[in-house]
This record gives C-alpha cells, structure tokens and sequence, in this order.
C-alpha cells in the first residue's frame, strides 16, 4: 500500500486546479498589462480569481494581493507593519515561539535592525491563550504575528480573541493562515484580523503561488520593485494559470470543510487512538483543537529520522518536526516550544491526513508506526537505558 501522510507539507494538485490552469497556459496567454483583447483576458482572469479568494475569506477582492505563496506573504505583512511601526515610533513585535520560519526569521532579521521581539510562550498543549497576547502589548508595539494553525502540530489559536484585542489596543494584528485556509473557516472582518498569509499548495492548487490579505486602509510595503502589478505592491508579470489554479483550489475546497472535517476527524483520532497503544508515546498538541487531518506524536527511544526511512520503505510518506540539517540534529522548535525535551522532541513523527484517507490506511499506518517503533527500539542504546532503569522514562 501506498499512503501520502504528508499533507500539511504539500498537496496533490486537485483536477479542478489543474484544468483550470490549462486555459490561460493554451489559450489566454496573454500578458495581463498589454492593452489587446487577449491580455485583457488575462487580467479578467486573475480579477474573477480575487474576487472569488476574497470571498471564501469574507474580504474585499481589493484586499487580496497575490504573492509567491506563504513565506513571501508572510515576510510582506512582518515588513510592511514594522514599515508602519518605524514611522508611528513604534518598534516592538509580539509572536510565539512556535511560528513557521517564515515568520521567525523576518522577526530576528527586525531584531537585527533594532525592533525589539517578544515571543510568547506556548502552552503545553499547542495553545496560545488570549490573555498572553493582552499583557504582552505595550505602548510601542506595532505587530502582534500569531499562527492560525501551527504546521507541525496542528493545534488552532484563538484567532477571533486574539483580534478583539489587538484591535480594542490599536495594534495590526497578523495571522500566517498557511494551514488553515481551505481547511477551517474564516471570516478576517468577524475575526478582526488585519493581515493574513495563504499558499496554493496547502489546499490543492499549484505551487509557487499564494496571497497576503491586507485589511484595507493597511499600507502595504513591496518586497519586489519594478513594473505596477498589484497595484505597485508586488512587481513582476502575474502567474495567471497559477492564480487561476489556486481560486479553483480554493473554491473547491472552501465548499467542503465541513463534509472533509466530519470525514477527517473520525479517522485522525482512530490514528491517534491505534498510535496511543504504543508504550512510552504521546501526541502532541490538544487532541480536539487541531487540523482534522493532523497526527504528531512523540516516541520515546527513537530518532524520528530512522522511522521515517523505514516508514518509507515501507509506501508511506510521514515527516518529522526534527530537521536534519548538515549533520547536525536539531529538534523540533515546534516541540520545544510546548515543552518536550530534546530527546523525547527528537522521536517525533508527523502523519497529516488528506481528504481522501480511507480507515483501511489509517489502520495500515498503525500497524506499520507500530512495527517500525518496536524495530527501532530493539536496537536502540536510549531505549536500553531506559528499559534497564539507567535513564527515566519521561513519557
Ligand atoms: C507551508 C507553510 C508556509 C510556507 O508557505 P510556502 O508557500 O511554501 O512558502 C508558511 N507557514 C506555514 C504555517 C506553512 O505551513
């Protein structure tokens, strides 16, 4: 068997996407700024796909900008409201320690230039609480940045309370919605959010292509200079059959979150229920608010490294929060942040279910997570130590 549990790292492309994408690659190619009747098309093209982004978010299509996907969205709204926060006096921003890099990078490259950042603590079941939010703004703060639903353990903030206050306190509130667009609903004017980030492929359209929400009245700073598309926001000819994909993609999925979050739920706690069997485990982040689709759980005794290999020999496709990088093994900061400790962060597994999972494959992946942790254990020095009293379980 074959089992893609990958998906809150890429998506297949959904065939609605991809044919709508074959229209304006063949047929409408224009370039969206020439004047003759087939550019024209071209920018008709991408004006139906705002408008209709716009409105599964419950915002104006002038409010959607189209951007290279999620990381640039996300360095696009950080940037343009420090832009704002130089000019007011203002140079303080809020975020967690448990954002996408996207996000903490363009944070530390801000600290590098003299804003000072406060990165909440994460509560150890993957949750912001609103009041953190209230007691950390301070007369100079500018941003508060704060994940709508985090990548690695799926957990959902309180994204509507969190708004209410930064808006009552006069601070631009952003939200990198990454993983949640196409999955959870969203109404940014309800949930008082003022800057949200989206990418494609995250809910089945094309790679490479994303869109920043601005609330209007939010001056936005361009990343790329050059021509005038997006009204002089972003420069560079449209990806046309791109943005085209991405509003079939959405449009497509936003008409069944609740149908795929009632098939979904049902098997991702099956899964959790099956992986829970497994000794000395446990999931991480709140088991009900989080993604329908996603699974993470830590193994004590065990490299996530090694049982992804072997989870992939054997068809399945998972991932971990650690990421190998030149040698050195660093742990998930995802984990850390709600408090696993190096070893127990470094046995992680991530398994995100897409909307066509089935019960036989949840029960295939059980089966196999089981099998491969107790081969891995086997031969394991960490697990011997523990087995033998040398060292003490912590899960
Ligand atoms: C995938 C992801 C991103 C990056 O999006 P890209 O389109 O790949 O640049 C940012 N934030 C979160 C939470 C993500 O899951």
């Amino acid at each position: 068997m074959k089992i893609y549990a990958d998906n809150a790292a890429t998506t297949k492309m959904s065939r609605t996407a991809i044919e709508a994408m074959l229209r304006p690659m063949e047929e409408e190619y224009g370039n969206p700024s020439s004047l003759y009747v087939l550019g024209q098309r071209a920018k008709e093209i991408i004006e139906e796909a705002r408008a209709r982004i716009a409105a599964v978010i419950g915002a104006e299509p002038r409010e959607i900008l189209f951007t290279s996907g999620g990381s640039e969205a996300d360095n696009q709204a950080i940037l343009s409201a420090a832009a704002l926060g130089i000019r007011d006096g203002k140079r303080h921003i809020i975020s967690t320690a448990f954002e996408h890099h996207a996000v903490l990078h363009t944070l530390k490259k801000l600290e590098n230039e003299g804003f000072e950042i406060t990165l909440l603590d994460v509560h150890s079941d993957g949750i912001v609480r609103p009041d953190q939010v209230r007691e950390a703004i301070r007369d100079d703060t500018c941003l508060v940045t704060i994940m709508y639903a985090n990548n690695e353990i799926g957990t959902i903030q309180p994204i509507r309370e969190i708004g209410e206050i930064c808006r009552a306190k006069g601070v631009l509130f952003h939200t990198d919605a990454v993983q949640a667009v196409g999955h959870l609903p969203i109404d940014v004017k309800a949930q008082n959010i003022d800057l949200l980030s989206a990418s494609a492929h995250k809910f089945h359209g094309p790679k490479g292509i994303g869109f920043l929400y601005a609330r209007r009245g939010v001056r936005l700073t361009n990343l790329i200079e050059g021509g005038a598309q997006e009204r002089g926001k972003r420069a560079g000819t449209e990806n046309t059959p791109a943005i085209a994909g991405m509003a079939a993609a959405l449009c497509e999925v936003a008409g069944k979150i609740e149908e795929n979050a009632a098939h979904l739920i049902p098997l991702r706690d099956r899964l959790i229920a099956g992986l829970l069997e497994i000794s000395h485990s446990a999931l991480n982040g709140d088991p009900e608010k989080r993604l329908p689709g996603n699974v993470n759980f830590c193994f004590e005794g065990i490299e996530g490294e090694s049982l992804l290999l072997l989870l992939d020999d054997r068809g399945i496709c998972a991932s971990s929060g650690s990421a190998c990088t030149s040698g050195s093994l660093d742990p998930s900061h995802v984990l850390l942040a709600i408090g696993r400790i190096h070893d127990v962060a470094h046995g992680s597994l991530r398994l995100s279910l897409g909307e066509e999972a089935t019960e036989e494959e949840v029960d295939y992946l059980i089966q196999n997570v089981k099998e491969v942790v107790a081969y891995l254990r086997g031969f394991s020095p960490v697990w011997r130590d523990l087995q033998s009293g040398k060292k003490d379980f912590i899960l």
